[in-house]
């Protein structure tokens, strides 16, 4: 019998779904999307999210204010809304404090989380407290809704699909690594500046998400928190779909070119790896391509796009730099891959 840490986190999410999460109204889907779906009446449906924080896991507080913490808690959570289409309304909050964190610590982790939920319009509704032993855990439940014609799922997904994401990827991934192995003299302080504030204060793209789901033009969507690789090859596995990305098409910004350049990694390869993005990975059909183009160039959006839906028997591929089509590489964060607790995600 496997112990739970020796299972892989999607795998062991499966076994609990199928022995434990049987449907009681199969008018909504069950486990396995952004967000929990229930049917609060024919108008709406409520969306509920949930995300455990652990420090030395998620966070590390050597280079994470409390107010950080707070702030990429509450938008890990707003960006799973973003993804299914919806607005975020309120929110629950547990903590367990250790006896190292202060009054003033938990002041900041409160204020941290306020600002991306004031500026979204989410109210916070109660929570729970505890005390801990060693390490600070957060618990936070968000509540929003969407109507039942615009929820954008992570399904539905079909070949010829064209895949878009919003933003720049792999900026987290070098904020983290740049903490951890420091300093990097030789990228300019505006670049360190910005990677660092894209791992501490991430965005939930809300606008975008709804944007899309009110003009119904995703075709399945997914908020990126385990690293481009990893989720698209989610998203394709749940959709029986391959897909190919052209690297030389992937948003990245100057300041992850520059880290890339000073580390002797090729950007894209931060991009395809990189976790903790919070940007939107979706789907569209072809023929609306040149209007989301239009919103890119009006403003309204900022999306690009990087590759194309496949049969599944193509797999998972990728059209490097040079135009040859290799085997895309998948890394992402897996929880479960060593007993070693890594300060990500
Ligand atoms: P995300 O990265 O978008 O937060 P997760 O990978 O954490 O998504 O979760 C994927 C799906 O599995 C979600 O529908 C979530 O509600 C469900 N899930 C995750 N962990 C558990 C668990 N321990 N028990 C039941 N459902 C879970
Ligand atoms: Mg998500």
């Amino acid at each position: 019998m496997p112990r739970a840490n020796q299972l892989a986190e999607f795998a062991l999410i499966k076994r609990i779904a199928m022995r434990f999460g049987e449907l009681q109204n199969q008018t909504v889907p069950g486990i396995g999307d952004d967000c929990a779906v229930t049917r609060l009446n024919s108008k709406t449906l409520q969306l509920v999210t949930t995300d455990l924080l652990v420090e030395d896991i998620h966070f590390n507080r050597h280079f994470a204010s409390c107010y950080d913490i707070g702030y990429k808690a509450m938008v890990s959570n707003l960006s799973d809304i973003a993804a299914m289409g919806g607005i975020p309304r309120q929110f629950l909050i547990s903590i367990a404090i250790p006896p190292s964190v202060t009054t003033h610590d938990i002041d900041a982790l409160y204020e941290g989380m306020m600002q991306p939920a004031t500026q979204s319009g989410t109210a916070l509704i109660g929570g729970d407290t505890s005390s801990s032993l060693t390490t600070l855990f957060l618990s936070l439940t968000l509540i929003g809704d969407v109507k039942p014609a615009h929820v954008v799922r992570r399904t539905g997904l079909q070949v010829g699909d064209e895949i878009f994401v919003t933003g720049t990827l792999g900026d987290s991934h070098a904020g983290l690594c740049m903490f951890q192995t420091p300093p990097h003299t030789r990228i300019s302080r505006a670049h360190q500046t910005w990677l660092s504030h894209r791992h501490l204060r991430p965005t939930a793209r809300l606008e975008a998400g709804q944007r899309l789901a009110k003009n119904q033009l995703a075709t399945a969507m997914i908020d990126l928190s385990d690293g481009l690789s990893g989720d698209l090859a989610h998203l394709c596995e749940l959709n029986a779909v391959g897909a190919t990305i052209n690297v030389t098409h992937l948003p990245i910004s100057d300041a992850l070119r520059a880290y890339a350049q000073h580390v002797g990694e090729q950007a894209y390869n931060i991009a395809l790896k990189g976790g903790e993005d919070y940007e939107l990975l979706f789907a569209v059909k072809p023929e609306a391509v040149p209007r989301l183009k239009r919103w890119n160039t009006r403003g309204l959006l900022d999306a690009t796009h990087i590759g194309t839906i496949q049969p599944k028997r193509q797999g998972l591929q990728m059209i490097t730099p040079t135009g040859s089509i290799r085997p895309m590489p998948i890394r992402s964060y897996e929880h479960f891959q060593s007993s070693k607790a890594r300060p990500k995600k």
